[in-house]
């Protein structure tokens, strides 16, 4: 039994086998969990229908449970605060896209698949989008009429030139420039799919988590994510960026192309993973 309010998550997307890196940012969540006495939730981020495949799903819970990992909620176990897959929670991606659409903080969004690709995922390094250039922007701020949700992407307006701000619980104090260090980002895809930055935030709140740990690739999306919560009203949750694993080898950043390193692979090979983990004391 929890005995402390704090929440974790792991969120794995199942567009491949996990791997070592995964696993490491996972475990610092874990263990921050634990350290707190608090609870872990598992919650597979399957948004991406064109990348993320069923047997993936399986695969990641089996993989994390070899591994070490024990979620107190999730899509095999339930849980208060289910659905746990996130394909299954467009009802309250949908509520929230409505609430940004009347309070003005959103835009319909015209502008080329490409453009929308690269802004939909989750960024990583490297794959951060370029700056929107504000193409189909409306010159004054304001709610803008439902248009129907496919055929159009929605994007949110950021506050030009705000200097936003917060602190990291593994980096310290982080700063960003809106419309600068990024800019107008897609919450609502055309094919009627909802972006990462909304469903994250949704989700995040929705199952009250007290505490989002992840990857340091992810710190830029935070200060979408932040101006979300505020468009929303909502408290967000306190941060924590992992440094991410490099491959020893090369130095870059493990990826689920390092197919060597996934851990059903080390698995097969007899790994076992108390050795992986040695020194991973958080
Ligand atoms: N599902 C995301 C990913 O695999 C992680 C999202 C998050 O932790 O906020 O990159």
């Amino acid at each position: 039994m929890p005995t402390s309010p704090y929440r974790g998550r792991i969120a794995p997307s199942p567009t491949g086998f996990l791997h070592l890196g995964h696993a490491r940012t996972f475990w610092i969540a874990q263990e921050r969990a634990r350290q707190a006495g608090g609870t872990l939730i598992l919650r597979v981020e399957d948004l991406d229908t064109a990348r993320c495949k069923p047997e993936f799903t399986a695969a990641l819970q089996e993989d994390l449970r070899w591994f070490g990992f024990q979620w107190a909620e999730g899509p095999d176990c339930g849980g208060p605060h289910g659905p746990y897959v996130q394909s299954a929670r467009t009802p309250l991606y949908l509520e929230l896209l409505e609430r940004l659409r009347v309070g003005g903080f959103v835009y319909p969004c015209r502008c080329s698949r490409r453009d929308v690709q690269l802004a939909a995922g989750a960024p990583h390094p490297g794959e951060e989008e370029p700056l929107y250039p504000g193409t189909c922007r409306p010159k004054a701020a304001g709610a803008i009429a439902p248009e129907g949700l496919t055929g159009v992407h929605w994007r949110f307006r950021v506050p030009q030139g705000e200097r936003l701000f917060f602190t990291d619980g593994a980096r310290g104090p982080q700063t960003a420039l809106a419309g600068s260090d990024f800019g107008d980002f897609v919450v609502w895809r055309r094919d009627g799919v909802p972006a990462y930055q909304l469903a994250v935030v949704a989700d995040d709140m929705a199952m009250g988590i007290t505490e989002v740990v992840r990857g340091a690739d992810l710190l830029l999306s935070t200060f979408r994510q932040l101006l979300i919560y505020r468009a929303l009203g909502f408290t967000p949750p306190a941060f924590y960026h992992a440094p991410l694993l490099c491959d020893p080898a090369t130095g870059l950043r493990l990826a689920k192309r390092h197919a060597a390193l996934s851990l059903r692979q080390l698995r097969a090979g007899g790994a076992m993973p108390g050795v992986l983990r040695r020194g991973w004391a958080n």
